[in-house]
């Protein structure tokens, strides 16, 4: 289902235009409008969900399967060093556009993308009890 007031639906439609890298009948990767770095790729589904939770595993699936030759391609256009692969879900998390996406982010030493990682350390019994309560809400 596209939704006429969705960016990414209007672009997987082609109502809108964008630097299309790839497609297929279930997603479209093109250029981000505002990269972090130069070859900055978004990868989403064409069917309109607003977070990854939304997707059936199908779904997720057919996304996710051309990570692999999305970021070997990256690499090889931009020269890279490495890549993250980022994937916002709500306004809390840095989600602006609400249509699932995956940012594909070429990285070189010194760049100008840093991330705040405030590791911590779990009491004894909390990683274990929070296992526990994941798995309960698997499906
Ligand atoms: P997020 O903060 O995860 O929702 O990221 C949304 C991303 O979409 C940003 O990196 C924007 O630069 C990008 N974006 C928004 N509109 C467009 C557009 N029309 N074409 C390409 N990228 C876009
Ligand atoms: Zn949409």
């Amino acid at each position: 289902m596209a939704s006429s007031d969705c960016i990414f639906c209007r672009i997987a439609t082609g109502e809108i235009p964008a630097a299309k890298v790839l497609e297929d009948p279930y997603c479209v990767a093109f250029m981000d409008i505002g990269p972090l770095a130069d070859g900055h790729v978004l990868l989403v589904p064409k069917t309109h969900a607003e977070t990854v939770d939304q997707l059936s595993a199908e779904q997720a699936g057919a996304i996710l399967r051309h990570l692999p030759a999305l970021v070997s391609a990256l690499r090889a256009a931009t020269g890279c060093e490495g890549v993250n692969v980022l994937q916002n879900n709500g306004r809390v998390a840095h989600q602006l556009v609400m249509h699932v996406h995956f940012h594909i982010i070429p990285r070189r030493a010194g760049d100008e993308f840093h991330f705040n990682w405030p590791a911590k350390r779990y009491p004894p019994g909390r990683a274990e009890q929070l296992a526990e309560e994941i798995r309960r809400n698997l499906r």
